[in-house]
């Protein structure tokens, strides 16, 4: 039964990197029907926040990410954690550490100095027939993990292939403060083997806490999950991506228009790839994704390429799904939608021509509040040239039948009859219409808007 998990730390939104890693973890567990589990790290009291908790919650729930299990809160098992650290204590696997702060600080100074690595120097550590030193009066203990002294810690990495590190390099890590609350790596360890994780995919900044988590997990005696270390996202001009620099909430992308579906598909080929496909599906990807097939290098940002998808699903989606969307962006814009004309008909009218939702909540503005056409347009497109022939189109117009065919038979008789070419009429209507150069087909432009409008607004023309 393959269990996997996403585990925050609720300090800032869910960015992009905290998205991928929460989708491959997902579509692993699903592919493989498994259970996918949601823990929140937030023991680190002075950064998490119930503000991230829930930009974390909102970002896997707008991209759909859902989970079998949790979220477990790390703040909310404290009593768990302590319980395994008095188990540890008594099987001699972790041991209380009188160092003063002072101490350790210039314990590691004189190492520095000597141009040693600075390190725990072992001087509170149980050894056989080793006396320790007497407890100080009046000093909290902290408590460490006994880490083995001799050979290597050794995983394979389903990424990145094998990794080893020395026994020599690791310090016997602090597993509890004085104040007896437990640290980090501690919990993680704790959790990951209560919630009976088998794979533990997470970026490659964790990297470093593997061996340690390793290290803790074979003393409680059970045997560690397999790891797939994801390597970093760079921005889309190879930097890495940093708070200042392109590592926006998945928010950020909603704000900005795109589909969840986009996003996803998107992420899902930012490091990981099924041939040459490029677009699919999520219940596509949960069938085909794997861990072999995880590029170790770093995987490069490409706004164009996300454009483009997004383009793509939003010419596939439901106009109704989609008048959804766009509606409460018009509204926010202090646009009140009408039932006529109907939004999912504009939609449907300019969905193959937009990038993003808010786009179509530019083209959809006009069908609903009067527009006022910049000057210039007006001045460029009603020319003498063209006044005529709008003149006789406007005159049709009382008495056409209200749809596309009819409306683009006046519009071309209206031209005709002056001896003009059909954009000489379609862009002064379009101008006038929507206040916009760039709108779909003018027939069917008009026929979506109400004959009321369309008069009312020709007639400004004069
Ligand atoms: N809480 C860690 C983070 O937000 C992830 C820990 C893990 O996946 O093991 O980066």
């Amino acid at each position: 039964m393959i269990r996997t998990r996403f585990a925050p730390s609720p300090t800032g939104f869910l960015h992009i990197g905290g998205a991928r890693t929460a989708l491959f973890s997902w579509a692993y567990a699903r592919r493989h029907g498994g259970s996918f589990i949601l823990r929140i790290e937030d023991t680190d009291l002075a950064r998490s926040t119930p503000e991230a908790v829930q930009a974390i919650l909102d970002g896997m729930g707008w991209l759909g990410l859902a989970h079998d299990e949790g979220p477990f809160y790390q703040t909310q098992r404290m009593a768990r954690y302590r319980e395994v650290i008095a188990e540890m204590l008594a099987a001699g696997t972790a041991y209380h550490c009188y160092m003063a702060p002072e101490e350790l600080d210039r314990l590691r100074d004189e190492q520095r100095a000597q141009g040693l690595k600075p390190r725990y120097n072992g001087a509170w550590r149980p050894e056989a027939g080793k006396a320790l030193p007497t407890p100080p009066a009046g000093v909290a203990p902290v408590i460490r993990f006994r880490n083995p002294t001799d050979g290597v810690v050794a995983w394979d990495d389903l990424v990145k292939g094998r990794i080893e590190i020395a026994n020599a390099e690791l310090d016997d890590l602090v597993i509890a403060r004085a104040d007896s609350t437990p640290t980090y790596n501690f919990c993680v360890v704790v959790d990951d083997r209560d919630m009976d994780i088998t794979h533990v995919i997470r970026g490659d900044d964790h990297v470093n806490n593997t061996p340690r988590q390793i290290n803790i997990l074979r003393a409680l005696g059970v045997h560690e999950p397999l790891y797939a270390h994801l390597s970093m996202i760079l921005g889309d001009d190879g930097q890495k991506l940093s708070k200042r620099h392109g590592a926006v909430s998945v928010m950020q992308y909603d704000d900005q228009g795109y589909l969840p579906e986009a996003v996803l598909n998107y992420l899902a080929r930012l490091g990981w790839s099924h041939g040459d496909d490029e677009v699919f599906s999520m219940q596509q990807f949960c069938e085909w994704f794997d861990l072999d097939h995880i590029t170790p290098s770093a995987a490069q940002f490409n706004t164009e390429k996300l454009n483009w998808l997004n383009a793509h699903y939003l010419k596939r989606a439901e106009p109704v799904r989609l008048a959804a969307l766009v509606q409460p962006r018009l509204e926010a814009r202090g646009v009140t939608v009408n039932a006529t004309p109907a939004l999912g008909a504009i939609i449907a009218l300019h969905r193959e021509r937009v990038a993003n939702l808010n786009e179509l909540a530019d083209a959809a503005a006009p069908f609903y509040v009067d527009v006022q056409p910049q000057a210039e347009l007006l001045a460029k497109h009603l020319t003498p040239e063209s006044l005529p022939a709008l003149a006789d189109f406007i005159t049709g117009l009382p008495d056409v039948d209200w749809e596309a065919a009819a409306i683009g038979a006046l519009i071309k008789e209206s031209v005709a009859r002056h001896g003009l070419k059909m954009p000489k009429l379609a862009m002064p209507l379009r101008v006038l219409l929507t206040g916009r150069e760039q709108t779909p087909s003018v027939d069917a432009l008009i026929a979506t808007f109400p004959r009321e409008t369309v008069l009312k607004r020709l007639a400004l023309a004069g």
